[in-house]
């Protein structure tokens, strides 16, 4: 058995310092992720800080269209809020296909963004798994790699990030605001989750002790007719095959401003921007949809079990940019 401490602290500072003080200090917010990887003995922490009674609850709308979210406001919470839903429904869609009803009433949206791969191979304990042991290798490579990576991918990790979510806050250029102990941060959620490279142990930009605080989301009128369309291979508590946060702007027939995110092909929330670069100045039809999807998909790497994402996540995306089309 390994000692834990435990500590409840109600102020940010506060939980930035007992966070850093120790070697494995690590946060708990709802507790759906770090308690998990305690118990499979991935998350090894020596000191848990609770940071329930921190004062990061709020959802608010700004003046100028945009949203600032509290890191501890409840994905439940989140996805109902009004603005969320008028403003950003790719967003709100993304976390109701997220989790079921009871872990969105308890996940937080910073604990949502920090989330680890469900890869199996990593929560098994005794496979070999860079993420877990650096250098022991990669069991996905030759095993069974039906839900990994097509993108972003490296000779030492294949794993999929599976948020939900941040696909969508990456499609509207949301920004991570944290605190650390070398101080206050505004961090890209585009540059949150790093590629695996040759160091797939280093999951996120993150400092030890730093805590996300909050995340803005800046005004994007193309993000009121935005679509989150999730292909799974069950209807629901199942982590995506491939999923699409997309928006148009469409003039004449003619996109002229398109936003497009996936997941669950990609070892973080994938921004497709060869595919935007494609949509612009084309026609808003599926033949364009088609052809966006294929620049953006020709860099997909496929292992033995995943090359069905290639044609998958190219119909998703059609069908995701037909919806926000309409
Ligand atoms: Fe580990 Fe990544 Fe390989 Fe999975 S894909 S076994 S997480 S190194």
């Amino acid at each position: 058995m390994r000692p834990l401490s435990y500590s409840r602290p109600s102020t940010i500072e506060q939980a930035v310092a007992l966070a850093a003080h120790e070697p494995c200090g690590a946060f708990l917010a709802g507790g759906t992720t770090e308690v998990d990887l305690i118990r499979a003995g991935v998350a090894v922490p020596d000191h848990l800080v609770d940071i329930n009674d921190l004062p990061l609850y709020a959802v608010e709308e700004l003046a100028d269209g945009g949203l600032q979210i509290g890191a501890l406001a409840r994905m439940s919470e989140v996805a109902r809020a009004r603005a969320v839903r008028e403003r950003y429904p790719a967003i709100s869609r993304a976390l109701l296909l997220g989790a079921s009803p009871q872990l969105r009433n308890m996940a937080s949206l910073g604990g949502n963004l920090r989330q680890r791969t469900r890869c199996a191979y990593l929560r098994d304990g005794v496979s070999p798994c860079n993420k877990r042991e650096p250098g022991s290798g990669c069991a996905a490579l030759d095993g069974f790699n039906r839900g990994h990576a097509i993108l972003g991918t490296s000779e030492h990790c294949i794993a999929t990030h599976p948020s939900d979510v941040l696909v969508a806050l990456v499609a509207f250029d949301a920004v991570v605001r944290t605190v650390g102990p070398l101080g206050d941060r505004s961090i890209a959620a585009d540059d949150l989750c790093l590629l695996p490279g040759e160091t797939p142990e280093l999951e996120h930009s993150l400092e030890h002790g730093e805590l996300i605080v909050g995340i803005d989301v800046p005004a994007a009128p193309i993000a009121r007719r935005s679509v989150y369309l999730k292909v799974r291979d069950r209807a629901s508590y199942e982590f995506a095959l491939v999923s699409v946060a997309a928006a148009l702007e469409v003039s004449d027939g003619v996109v002229t401003a398109a936003r497009l995110a996936l997941g669950g092909v990609a070892t973080k929330p994938w921004r497709a921007r060869l595919a935007e670069r494609t949509l612009v100045g084309a026609p808003a039809d599926a033949a364009s949809f088609r052809r966006a999807a294929t620049a953006e998909l020709e860099r997909a790497i496929v292992r033995r079990h995943n090359a069905f994402k290639v044609e998958l996540a190219s119909r998703a995306v059609v069908r995701a940019l037909s919806e926000a089309a309409a």
